[in-house]
């Protein structure tokens, strides 16, 4: 499992706790905390429906879970803000007014008085909600409806809690630093930033792939993540506590002390540590081979708190700044000033390094909260990507303008996600022209950048050479174009065996990318998926042909190391030798043979 880290010399303490689990690392690290549990919507649906005679009762237990909801949304607000850049005061204010909204209540209430509990009166108007809701023609009125779902959703959970005697999450005091650890089936990105992330030290899932965005997202945040762990949600109460081992895939519940003594190096180490968050920009250091071929690193950032990590690492260049994130952490669309501001802080802070600005990639499995997706199928085949931009071409202008508007600050390139064919490129550059002439009409400052595709597509990279004088760059994003090349999720743990980044049929459409675009030498081609930072098949990426690599910062370090040892001729030999096998293990063989001791 590649999780960005080489970590083959650790070897876990004896066990002396309960070993409770083993499961697949997604982040390493090592960490403890109280289980905090996050149920999916399907609690409000699976309700089985009971009666009382205590009407008052029942009322009562409705105002303490709007004070619980309103308290933990006040909270969430609070530590987002003080995490995240990407966030503003404007997240949760919305959701606060639902809590008093006379129409939801008066709907809890008339279920309550035909003699139903509250959970059951929770879960009656969410169905009858849905069915109002499902016959309104207008947009914006309709995704309002996932706004009153996530506020039952909260109510019933609030009162759940309440009825185990479980102590509600936001009762753990805000000024100490409980550290917790997220349980759920699956976390989906909007459920993990609406937790208490700066007390959040691990996640534990029972499903979820190394590439989901939710991994993505715990990467950045230095957030130990284990996934494959049967039916943890199941098993744990909010009053135990979890210890995390996410190097040897393990986990423990209710650790004994000598255990944690045991582990107490690695907890410490796993922090994160907000003190090394301050080093300035560095001047980008790319590494050379032993034979003087220079390989240009830069960095994949999610969120500006991984800007520091970056600088840390040696490196200036941002080869992948992914813009969604802005947008999940919010109930509505951010304004054009809103997406300025995030955006420009990244730019301005570059300092005149190069920042590719990749346009909104949202849908497939990071759906926005606040758009109806109509329960796709197949949602990574769906409306994601680019076919959001172009379907919502009002949304997609102002996206563009705040983008625009950032290159006058510093050095941007901009990156449209998801093409699949030449129509796709020539509307969303009709979209770019578009914006710059309104942007010109109302006198508003603006730049034009250079503008790229991301290669994610089997049908863009089929027709790269008549795409490419289109554009000018290209990027590589594996993480997608392993998942539609094989028709492999790739965040469905299930099929991992499907998804191999050592596939020879990977590598030898890498090596086809890099021989087109050697036909166009004043474009750049760059890899921006999770493979441009896996340690092992680096020398056989070098012998594809590729020079430009954008990862996870917390990559490059080992990266940069492995670089200077490698020739580039046994680099090239190797990849040779790769495109004449069939099998990821023939591939790995011939990883694992590939002289290192240069
Ligand atoms: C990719 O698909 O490889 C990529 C970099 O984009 P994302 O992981 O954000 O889909
Ligand atoms: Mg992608």
């Amino acid at each position: 499992m590649q999780t960005g880290s080489d970590s083959t010399s650790y070897s876990p303490p004896p066990g002396n706790g309960i070993l409770f689990q083993s499961g697949t690392p997604l982040v390493p690290g090592v960490c403890h905390g109280r289980c905090l549990i996050l149920a999916g919507d399907e609690v409000l649906k699976e309700v089985r429906l009971t009666k009382t005679e205590d009407l008052a009762g029942e009322r009562q237990r409705l105002q303490e879970a709007v004070v619980d909801v309103r308290e933990s949304l006040q909270a969430s607000a609070r530590q987002i803000r003080d995490v995240l850049t990407e966030a503003d005061e404007k997240i949760f204010p919305m959701y606060e007014s639902l809590l008093e909204d006379p129409t939801l209540l008066a709907r809890i209430e008339k279920f309550l008085q035909e003699g139903l509990t509250l959970p059951s009166a929770l879960s009656m108007a969410s169905a009858s909600f849905q069915e109002e809701f499902q016959q309104i023609q207008d947009q914006y009125l309709r995704e309002r409806l996932l706004d009153v779902q996530d506020v039952l959703l909260r109510l019933m959970d609030a009162t759940r809690n309440a009825a185990r005697g479980h102590v509600p999450e936001h009762a753990i005091p805000q000024d100490d630093n409980t550290p917790i650890v997220l349980v759920a089936r699956e976390l989906f990105p909007s459920q993990f930033l609406s937790a208490p992330l700066k007390r959040v030290r691990g996640i534990v899932c029972e499903t979820g792939g190394p590439t989901s965005h939710t991994a993505i997202l715990a990467r950045a945040l230095r957030i130990p993540m284990l996934v494959d762990v049967p039916a943890i949600q199941e098993q744990v109460t909010i009053q135990d506590t979890i210890l995390l081992d996410c190097q040897a895939g393990l986990c423990y519940l209710n650790p004994a002390q000598d255990l944690l003594d045991q582990y107490a190096l690695a907890l410490q180490t796993s922090r994160r540590d907000a003190a090394q968050e301050t080093s300035p920009p560095p001047v980008d250091d790319s590494p050379a081979t032993q034979d003087g071929t220079v390989v240009h690193l830069r960095g994949n950032v999610t969120l500006f708190s991984e800007v520091p990590a970056l600088h840390g690492a040696g490196i200036r260049e941002v080869g992948l700044y992914r813009t969604e994130f802005m947008f999940l952490i919010r109930n509505s669309m951010p304004d054009e000033e809103t997406q300025y501001r995030v955006l420009h802080r990244l730019v301005e802070g570059s300092r005149g390094a190069q920042v590719v600005i990749r346009a909104l990639d949202i849908g497939g499995d990071k759906p926005l909260s606040y758009i109806q997706w109509d329960n796709e199928l197949n949602p990574s085949l769906g409306w994601r990507g680019l076919r959001f931009l172009l379907t919502n071409p009002e949304f997609a202008r102002t996206h563009l303008r705040a983008i625009l508007r950032t290159c006058t600050a510093g050095n941007v390139k901009l990156l449209f996600p998801m093409v699949s064919d030449m129509g796709d490129l020539q509307r969303i550059k009709s979209l770019v022209q578009e914006a710059m002439d309104s942007l010109k009409a109302d006198g508003i400052p603006y730049g034009c950048p250079p503008i790229g595709m991301m290669l994610e597509t089997p049908s863009a990279v089929l027709s790269l050479e008549r795409l490419l004088p289109h554009v000018d760059f290209a990027s590589i994003g594996t993480n997608d174009l392993i998942q539609y090349l094989f028709a492999v999720d790739r965040g469905n743990g299930r099929v991992k065996q499907w998804y191999q980044q050592a596939h020879p049929i990977v590598l030898r459409l890498l090596g086809e990318i890099c021989q087109t675009m050697a036909k166009f030498p004043e474009k750049d081609l760059e890899i921006c998926g999770e493979m441009a930072g896996n340690l092992s098949l680096l020398p056989a990426l070098l012998g594809a042909g590729l020079r430009n690599f954008s990862m996870n910062p917390a990559a490059i370090p080992a990266i940069r190391d492995r670089v200077r040892q490698l020739h580039l001729a046994q680099c090239q030999d190797l990849y040779q030798k790769i495109c004449n096998t069939d099998t990821p293990e023939e591939v790995q063989t011939l990883l694992e043979q590939f002289p290192l001791d240069l």
